[in-house]
């Protein structure tokens, strides 16, 4: 280590975000943390009111003029809702709310209540009217659920605030969503060490760590909001197909990227897509890497030439490629 930091920590979107910087400055630290808090207020589905609960509130009923911050990030939730085999949705709201999933109250919702509420659920119903940033959801019930990406939205936008007090320096942690801004003057390449957690173990125990320079380092993952019935997991990445949790090899996708955004929607894309496909999209996107963990402890990289990953867990195995099936 070269040099002295300074963390500053608050709970803020139902998680811990935490903010390090290597130079004191009280008015930066102060800047960020009331835009966070600003940005959840107005992105929030678990209070009565915000942006976005306004929309929610007039489903079926009337459109509802936003912020041009709040509409850009809705149009691009839908433009990711909308690709091709993509099981980010959107419009998934009814469905969260159904299931309480790490709220009070979780549990199995009746099979009929999930068939009925998937009806609530296409992307295509969101009318987005750009001239006057409006935004309708068609069928009363209808919610927009942000959960999924709007930590990635907040993290850049902390990197602007940063930046307008010359801070090229730091990493803004979101709980599971890390952004490290410029170069690291805490190790001797510059690179930020960032630690990929050994899922369902202690937060100190870790699978391997990251190295990246001013990159984005975003995990969507099975082992922080579950719980367990009658031996079975249920997580909170539900699939849009199913109204049930999603199911398939993987137990965590991390994407690493420049802008902590792209990151966000694409772990919850590819984690949808599965190992194979994912791995064959990262072809098609050589702007991000990933890391692939699956319940049979394989870690599967594509670096796209943006990080490097050092192993500690040795009852994991690394796997460069897939073996062709
Ligand atoms: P990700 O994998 O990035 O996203 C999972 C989340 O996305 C789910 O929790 C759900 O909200 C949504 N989702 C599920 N399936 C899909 C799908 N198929 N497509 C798209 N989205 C999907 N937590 C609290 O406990 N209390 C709070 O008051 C609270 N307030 C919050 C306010 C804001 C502005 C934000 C961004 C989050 C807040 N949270 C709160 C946390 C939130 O409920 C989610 O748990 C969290 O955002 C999930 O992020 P992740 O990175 O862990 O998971
Ligand atoms: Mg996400």
């Amino acid at each position: 280590m070269t040099g002295s930091y300074y963390t500053y920590s608050q709970k803020l979107m139902g998680t811990t975000v935490s903010l390090q910087l290597y130079v004191e400055n009280p008015a930066a630290v102060t800047a960020v943390f009331n835009t966070i808090e600003a940005l959840e207020a107005r992105l929030t589905v678990n209070r009565d009111h915000s942006e976005v609960m306004s929309i929610n509130h007039a489903a079926g009923k009337h459109p509802v003029t936003v912020s041009k911050l709040v509409f850009d990030l809705i149009q691009q939730a839908k433009a990711a809702s909308l690709l091709p085999y993509s099981r980010f949705n959107l419009a998934i709201g009814p469905i969260v709310k159904l299931w309480k999933i790490g709220f009070n109250g979780q549990s199995i919702p009746p099979a009929d209540e999930i068939t009925h509420r998937l009806s609530l659920t296409s992307p295509h119903l969101i009318e987005l009217d750009q001239t006057n940033h409006s935004v309708y959801l068609a069928k009363a019930g209808m919610e927009i659920d942000l959960g999924a990406i709007a930590k990635g939205y907040i993290a850049d936008i902390t990197k602007l605030v940063l930046a307008q007090y010359n801070i090229h320096q730091a990493i803004i942690n979101c709980g599971g969503n890390v952004l490290t801004i410029g170069s690291s003057p805490l190790t001797s390449s510059q690179e930020w060490h960032i630690g990929l957690k050994r899922p369902f173990a202690a937060a100190n125990s870790l699978l391997g760590i990251l190295h990246v320079q001013n990159k984005s380092v975003v995990t969507s993952g099975i082992y922080e909001r579950y719980f367990i019935f009658n031996e079975q997991l249920y997580h909170h990445i539900i699939d849009p197909f199913t109204g049930y949790p999603l199911d398939n090899e993987l137990q965590s996708v991390t994407i690493i990227s420049d802008n902590s955004l792209t990151g966000d929607i694409y772990s919850t894309i590819l984690f949808g897509f599965g190992v194979r496909h994912g791995l064959n999209e990262l072809e098609k996107h050589k702007n991000m890497g990933a890391i692939f963990v699956t319940k049979d402890q394989k870690i599967f990289i594509k670096s796209n030439q943006h990080f490097q990953f050092e192993l500690l867990a040795d009852d994991y195995e690394l796997c460069q490629s897939l073996i062709p099936a």
